[in-house]
């Protein structure tokens, strides 16, 4: 039977990068059928609304989605859509592999990496007390009286970490590298210092760690694993991380394999999994078929391998790898100079993958 996924365009460049994306999942001949839905700025703009409840209902009732990335206009009442889709389908677990391809420019050429970020919790929690207003000023007064002084011209975030949101997101990363044959888990934090909260998130890695004895496990201290990642990359396998620190080192792995154009995401959920590049919308691009799928793509690599599709998943992947590491057929961010006219277009991007993938029948 075939898979029923979610298909979500968003905006910006996003429609053209989904377009070659699903043209390349269907190629590995895996059955998909798509549940087409509209999120993002060209909906809200049409219809007043950038995250539509059956877009929503429908990736509930599919349980696995692949969505473009969608607007999030600056100073407006618009909230982003990725934050709305996270806290609605609480999805807990954001997945980014790293990996330096064949053929990209990087000075981290041995970096294979799977980022693990925790999405709920920490100072994203949106618990926040404003400089000078009246929530602030009893947060200040409570903490004076618990023996703590906060200066009165300070602003606040609160950094909560529980040991339900740290105990499934270490079982997410223990699961994801015993399902993907990985040797070895990282616990990132900086409990020497914040002993209540990230001392807990590794107190509660530590024991679950016993439970996974096939896996390597290990911790560092944030500031040490970033001087580490990029002295000793081919070290590191899968890191897991709270939240902030999984962002910022999610965007260092991006960096270290050659850039936004190739890094993929998955977030995953009890509820549900949502597929996407980890790039945004790109929009002073879109509608010119200039930016490269790779991200989109590899994302959907993910998702194959997380229908159960392992080897189309595998196929596919070595297919964009192929076409990377020859580096003719590839966009304009992959080839030497920006303005090299030999780039391709997105499009052109998804006909050598597909080539590729019928080479290998
Ligand atoms: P962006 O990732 O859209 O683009 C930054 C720059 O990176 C681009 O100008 C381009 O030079 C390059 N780039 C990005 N994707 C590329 C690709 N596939 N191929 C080649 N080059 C690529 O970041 P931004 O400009 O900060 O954000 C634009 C919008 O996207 C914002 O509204 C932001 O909120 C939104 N956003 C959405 C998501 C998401 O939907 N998941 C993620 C991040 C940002």
């Amino acid at each position: 039977m075939a898979h029923r996924v979610t298909l979500i365009p968003g905006d910006g460049t996003g429609p053209e990068l989904v377009e070659a994306t699903r043209r390349v999942l269907e190629a590995t001949g895996v059955e998909l059928s798509w549940d087409r839905h509209e999120a993002g700025l060209d909906e809200y703009e049409e219809h007043g609304n950038p995250f539509p409840e059956e877009t929503l209902a429908a990736l509930r009732r599919n349980r696995v989605g692949i969505k473009g990335p969608t607007t999030t206009p600056v100073g407006t009442g618009f909230r982003s859509v990725n934050v709305l889709l996270r806290k609605e389908l609480d999805l807990y677990a954001c997945i980014r592999p790293c990996k330096a391809y064949e053929g990209v420019r990087t000075r981290f050429p041995q970096t294979d990496l799977v980022i693990v970020r925790e999405n709920t919790e920490d100072l994203y929690a949106g618990i926040e007390f404003e400089r000078g207003t009246e929530e602030n000023a009893r947060v200040r007064e409570l903490l004076s009286q618990l023996g703590s002084r906060v200066r009165e011209d300070a602003g606040m975030s609160i950094k909560p970490i529980s040991e339900f949101g740290s105990e499934r997101i270490v079982r997410a990363a223990f699961d994801y590298a015993r399902a993907n044959g990985r040797g070895k888990l990282t616990a990132a934090h900086k409990a020497n210092i914040m002993k209540f909260t990230d001392g807990l998130f590794l107190e509660v890695a530590c024991r679950v760690a016993e439970d996974y004895p096939d896996i390597e496990f290990e911790d560092r201290i944030i500031d040490n694993l970033c001087n580490q990642l990029v002295s000793r990359p081919e070290e590191y396998d899968v890191i897991v991380l709270p939240n902030l620190y999984g962002d910022i080192v999610s965007d260092l792995g991006a960096g270290m394999i050659g850039g936004l154009g190739l890094a993929p995401g998955g977030n995953i959920g009890s509820e549900a999994a949502v597929f996407e590049a980890t790039h945004g919308s790109a929009p002073k691009y879109k509608g010119q078929n200039k930016v490269n799928p790779a991200a989109l793509m590899l994302s959907g690599v993910l998702m194959l391998r997380h229908l159960g599709e392992r080897e189309a998943g595998d196929r596919l992947e070595a297919a964009i790898a192929e076409v990377i590491r020859k580096g003719e057929k590839v966009t304009y961010d992959l080839k030497p100079s920006r303005d090299d006219p030999t780039a391709v277009g997105t499009s052109q991007f998804a006909d050598a993958v597909i080539e590729e993938l019928s080479a290998s029948r």
